[in-house]
């Protein structure tokens, strides 16, 4: 039997703006598993990454604001902590990787010294102790030369290799959760390649669960068990990577599937997604009912009025859209 090592409840967060207070993540409920990757995809704007900040409390508040919910870990309810307690968690035991590492790295400190500041701050280990395990993170990660990267500041690296630098501070403190916000989008498709099999060989060895934040549905196929698909700010489909891949359910899914490039894709294929009508909605237009409505194929005069229930159909297998 699968063990929790995160449960998110009903979580819903807003943000102030001078006219009224807009609902960015409207309820949203998922367990992560331990020594899983679970993929959470969507278009931009989705709420994808507001829902990954939410669970180490790092939006910048105000304007952002968790409204309710409950994210446990280890029994503890992570929105009740103080911001001190939290610490102790944050980059130990619940790691983060971004989209770009220049945002999270400080770009006046030497990558070594980062990686060993980190070590410092959540282990009991020696500084000798700690330049060891950081010059054995950078080898982990398939960085090159690690001596003379010890050294190196941020942007003297490449963006691969800025990434993989990334990832080495993320693995640290062994975390036993590593949340990675779109961490291959900047890269070019062969970097891409490289640090998803990277993470996969880490996940390997280590064991630890992944919560993989990507509007890219391949990027999903390649690396996760199990996928939520995000639409304005709700969960509209989860279950298992194969079966949803295989057949989806929900009508934004099926857009989203029909986006992927296949051998016989011809340019009018690539454009297929852009066909679906509309785009996601923003936060103060959010729409009645079942809010994919405008863009949806399917929709009936139903749809426009009662929002559908997010509803499970399957062992694992969940889907919001009144068809089901
Ligand atoms: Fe489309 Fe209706 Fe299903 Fe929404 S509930 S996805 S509008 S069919």
């Amino acid at each position: 039997m699968a063990i929790q090592e995160l449960l998110v409840k009903n979580l819903k967060v807003s943000f102030l703006t001078p006219e009224k207070e807009l609902l960015a993540i409207r309820g949203i409920s998922y367990e992560l598993n331990r020594d899983e990757t679970l993929a959470v995809v969507g278009e931009s704007g989705c709420g994808k990454t507001v829902s990954a900040l939410s669970i180490l409390r790092l939006l910048e508040e105000p304007p952002g604001k968790i409204v309710s919910g409950e994210i446990f870990f280890d029994g503890k309810d992570l929105l009740k902590m103080s911001k001190k307690e939290l610490q102790t968690y944050r980059g130990k035991d619940i790691a983060m990787i971004f989209q770009d590492p220049m945002t999270s790295m400080n770009p006046v400190l030497t990558i070594g010294e980062q990686i060993i500041e980190t070590l410092l701050r959540h282990t009991s280990c020696s500084r000798k102790e700690a330049m060891n395990k950081t010059l054995k993170l950078l080898d982990q990660v398939e960085i090159p030369s690690p001596k003379e990267k010890l050294d190196q500041y941020p942007h003297q690296l490449s963006g691969g290799m800025r990434q993989r630098a990334m990832i080495a501070m993320a693995l640290s403190c062994d975390p036993r959760i590593l949340i990675a916000d779109e961490p291959t989008t900047a890269l070019d498709v062969l970097t891409q390649g490289q640090i998803l099999y990277l993470l996969k060989k880490i996940k390997k060895e280590t064991k630890m669960s992944i919560l993989l934040i990507t509007h890219d549905v391949g990027v999903v196929a390649e690396m996760a068990r199990r996928v939520m698909v995000m639409y304005a700010g709700e969960i509209v489909e989860s279950g298992p990577v194969r079966e949803i891949f295989s057949s989806p359910r929900h009508p934004y899914t099926i857009g989203l599937m029909k986006s992927l490039p296949t051998l016989e894709s011809t340019e009018e294929k690539f454009l297929k997604l852009n066909e679906m009508p509309g785009i996601v909605p923003s936060l103060s237009k959010i729409p009645s009912g079942c809010s994919f409505h405008p863009r949806c194929p399917s929709a009936e005069t139903r749809c426009k009025i009662e929002k559908p229930i997010f509803k499970k159909i399957a062992e694992e297998y969940s889907v919001r859209c009144w068809l089901y």
